[in-house]
């Protein structure tokens, strides 16, 4: 609590909140950050939102990052079942649970989504940039899944996880910046070919048609996001490994 007892923060109405038997005191404080400006970013991350992945990230260090979204996947189509065998049964009591079952599973989710833009805004330097993929629509957000993932909507889980980017990427001074999504999985990031025999979605292995570059598929979305924010820095210039 110690950095909001300083003049920078000014405190708002505290509200006292009880759960399961405990008491919890949630306290607004309101501070003012400086603008970040874009000639002041010193490293780019890109950031690939998916679901065996929930994030994979490549930034100016060339370093990839991975988040696995196994547990998750797993645990939200356990939640799914639950739900759908409340659904079955159409009692007062049924549905009441059902949307306890729905808000645990949000808060969950949103915890899972703090844990991860938290670290990525820590663990990077001040005067980040970060590039997303732009996901308005959830048509385009269901069309990045498998076929046989998309009983997993995680288009709110996207939306949530890029408000709350940005709202800490703005406290540590980074910025974050959403680019068009066509081909970030089918161009290579070394030659720019962009084919979509480029990507073996099976073996999940990437393999430039024309340069041979080669890298786990995951990873692509996330280096072609980083090349974009490259070029966003720096336009009308050609950047290569
Ligand atoms: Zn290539």
């Amino acid at each position: 609590m110690e950095q909001y007892f300083s003049d920078d923060y000014k405190f708002g109405t505290a509200k006292l909140v009880s759960q399961k038997g405990k008491y919890f005191l949630h306290i607004p404080v309101t501070t003012e950050v400086p603008e970040s400006e874009l000639s002041d970013i010193c490293n780019v991350v890109g950031i690939d939102r998916g679901i065996n992945f929930v994030i994979a990230t490549y930034d100016s260090k060339h370093k990839s990052g991975f988040v696995s979204g196994k547990a998750i996947k797993q645990k939200r189509a356990n939640y799914k079942k639950v739900r759908q065998q409340l659904q079955q049964r159409k009692t007062k009591s049924a549905r009441k649970r059902l949307k306890k079952i729905g808000q645990r599973e949000n808060r969950w989710m949103q915890d899972i989504n703090h844990c991860i833009t938290k670290a990525l805004t820590e663990q990077n330097p001040k005067h980040t940039l970060f590039v997303l993929e732009d996901l308005t629509g959830i048509r385009q957000a269901t069309e990045k899944i498998r076929l046989k993932d998309r009983y997993v909507s995680v288009s709110w889980a996207f939306y949530d996880l890029e408000q709350k980017l940005i709202y800490k990427a703005k406290k540590h001074q980074c910025s974050v910046i959403k680019v068009n999504p066509a081909y970030t999985s089918q161009a290579c990031p070394v030659c720019g070919h962009t084919e979509r025999a480029n990507r073996n979605k099976k073996i999940h292995l990437f393999c430039c048609r024309n340069c041979s570059y080669q890298s786990n598929d995951d990873r692509i979305g996330a280096m072609n996001l980083y090349r974009m924010g490259i070029d966003y820095l720096v336009p009308d210039t050609v950047t290569a490994e």
